[in-house]
């Protein structure tokens, strides 16, 4: 577990109905991400290197998310780096 590479995602676009679309640079894993009435709905477009740790994807974007579509206080409790 420790052994897995870790790949850190960008941010490439946001839509207008929240949406965002995130991408990792080192293997192009990209995903689509969307809240539907506070449903998360995620969305991947290529999987990239599947054995790889992704972070500052789903989990920042499901935050920024929850912050503009639910409670913004569930935010604080998380640190995003
Ligand atoms: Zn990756």
């Amino acid at each position: 577990m420790t052994d897995r590479k870790q790949h850190r995602m960008t941010l490439e676009s946001s839509f207008p109905s929240g949406a965002q679309q995130w991408l990792c640079p080192t293997c192009s894993h990209r995903i689509l991400i969307g809240v539907q009435r506070g449903r998360l709905e995620i969305m991947v477009l290529e999987r990239g290197d599947e054995l790889a740790l992704h972070s500052g994807s789903a989990g920042a974007a499901i935050e920024k998310l929850e912050v503009s579509e639910a409670r913004p206080a569930a935010f604080d409790n998380r640190t995003v780096h």
